[in-house]
């Protein structure tokens, strides 16, 4: 059987790996960029070391099968294993503070506290009024009542996205975590936690203290040598020992259809040197609206929300950051670009290295706000003096910006609406060795477990079980 696979980010990578476990299939994996890995890769500065695209790890999927081929991909001792209370530390900067105990928005010191429990709990049994596509407004207001919804959560969508909660898709309040509140104490907590619907809306007050049979008891892995790139390197040479065809620099140009199937694609490099492959099975892990277009499914420009842009500044620090022992957090207030600062050395144990601490700050702009990365630089370093995360008297040794070519999806409905719509035209063509993984190939699906998790169990059922 012979398998092309279009991308090679994590998805690519992981139905690669997967299909080259089995002896009997021959694999070709193309990416465009000049090396596989998509967001997994690490920036490499040389003697400032490496960085990685904002906090990204390897959290257990739950498929043991899979989570077993990924642990052995690095030596004996070669990863971090982080669990129970240390698996994931997030927090946020929300209200000008910080808050280290949860990730979800704690209400408790608000003003109107009282007004946001009332109106919670007088909404508790509402049932959502609108028969539509799932909308965020609508999903929030339904969980939370009126004034949590107006007040707390839409100025935070709207910080983030720049866009109204009534414009954006419920995947817009997956993206960080939205979906609960924080409104009591552990002692009532730990009582509330027995009660489904509540366990669903509410969040534990102290990541660190959540009783472990709330928690998933999946792991958390990350590469004791610092650098997600160590994993992507790892794949790559597990795939090159397993004889699978790896195609940098290289872009799918057609993709050819006959009988319900794609018979062939046309492949071009750097170069411009063209070629057609013939396949028995195509996997497409680059996303619904570049497959629409190659597949003739789009007639002129699609009326589509631009996304912001993405950029990376990493930066490395004399002293620790006051960021206690989070791993990273969102920035929810309005008036800054950071949308994540994430803290290396607390949780991988050779991030330090001799001239500091090594951050990455990830900021959302509009496409006219960029400026030039030295610009951004100094933006994303005065962001975190403001927010105390970084004092005053914390040097900065190293910094470099990265405006990444493509990032953070853009979440609205219209978004939402016309990939959901494609999606089901792709299907609808009952292309029968096309084979859908990667980011929103499925509605909603987006974090990086859920898309190995995803990927590999697709790999098993559509191609090598076929
Ligand atoms: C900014 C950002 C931050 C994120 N943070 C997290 C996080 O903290 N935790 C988490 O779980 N998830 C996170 N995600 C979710 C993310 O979806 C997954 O982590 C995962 O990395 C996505 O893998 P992928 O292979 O689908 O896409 P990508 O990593 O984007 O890989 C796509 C690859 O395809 C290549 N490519 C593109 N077009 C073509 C073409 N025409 N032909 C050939 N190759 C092509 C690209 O060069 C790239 O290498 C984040 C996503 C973004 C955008």
């Amino acid at each position: 059987m012979k398998t092309v696979i279009a991308g090679g980010g994590i998805a690519g990578l992981i139905s690669a790996l997967s299909l080259s476990l089995h002896q009997d299939q021959e694999v070709i994996l193309i990416e465009k960029a000049d090396h596989p890995g998509g967001l997994l890769k690490s920036f490499d500065y040389g003697e400032q070391g490496l960085f990685d695209h904002g906090a990204h790890n390897v959290c257990e999927t739950g498929n043991t099968a899979i989570d077993k081929v990924i642990f052995d991909l690095l030596p004996k001792g070669g990863w971090d294993v982080l669990e129970k209370d240390k698996r994931d530390l997030a927090g946020i900067f929300y209200d000008g503070r910080l808050q280290l105990n949860t990730p979800y928005i704690d209400i408790r010191h608000k003003d109107q506290y009282k007004q946001y429990i009332a109106d919670f709990f007088a909404n508790i049994e509402s049932t959502p009024s609108y028969n539509g596509p799932q909308n965020a407004y609508e999903t929030i207001f339904q969980k939370f009542g009126e004034s949590i919804t107006q007040e707390v959560i839409s100025p935070v969508v709207n910080k983030i996205y720049k866009k109204d909660i009534h414009d954006l898709d419920l995947l817009s309040i997956l993206l960080t975590p939205l979906t609960r509140v924080n409104m009591f104490s552990s002692f009532l907590m730990e009582d509330l936690l027995h009660t489904k619907h509540l366990k669903n809306l509410l969040s534990f007050p102290e990541q660190r203290e959540l009783p472990l049979q709330h928690s998933s008891g999946r792991r958390s892995l990350y590469p004791k040598n610092f650098g997600m790139q160590k994993v992507v390197d790892a794949i790559i040479k597990k795939l090159q020992e397993n004889n699978v065809k790896i195609l940098t620099n290289t872009g799918i140009k057609k993709i050819t259809t006959q009988n319900q199937k794609i018979s062939e694609v046309t492949i071009e490099n750097a170069q411009g040197n063209i070629e057609q492959i013939s396949l028995d099975y195509f996997v497409w892990s680059v996303g619904i609206p570049q497959l629409s277009f190659m597949l003739g499914l789009v007639n002129g420009k699609p009326d589509f929300d631009p996304p912001l842009k993405t950029i990376v500044t990493n930066l490395i620090v004399e002293k620790p950051i006051a960021m206690g022992d989070l791993y990273y957090l969102y920035c929810y207030d309005d008036g800054y670009h950071t949308f994540r600062v994430s803290n290396y050395a607390n949780y991988c144990s050779t991030a330090k290295r001799s001239n500091g601490y090594p951050i990455s700050i990830e900021l959302l702009m509009e496409p006219t706000q960029v400026e030039s990365p030295e610009k951004i630089t100094e933006i994303a370093i005065s962001e975190l003096r403001k927010m105390q995360i970084l004092q005053e008297d914390n040097r900065v040794n190293f910094g470099k910006t990265e405006i990444l070519a493509s990032g953070f999806p853009m979440p609205t409905l219209k978004n939402s609406l016309f990939i959901n719509q494609k999606r089901k035209e792709i299907e609808k063509l009952d292309l029968q060795n096309l084979v859908l993984t990667g980011i929103l190939s499925e509605p909603n699906l987006f974090f990086q477990t859920d898309i190995i998790r995803d990927t590999y169990e697709k790999m098993l059922d559509r191609i090598i079980q076929k």
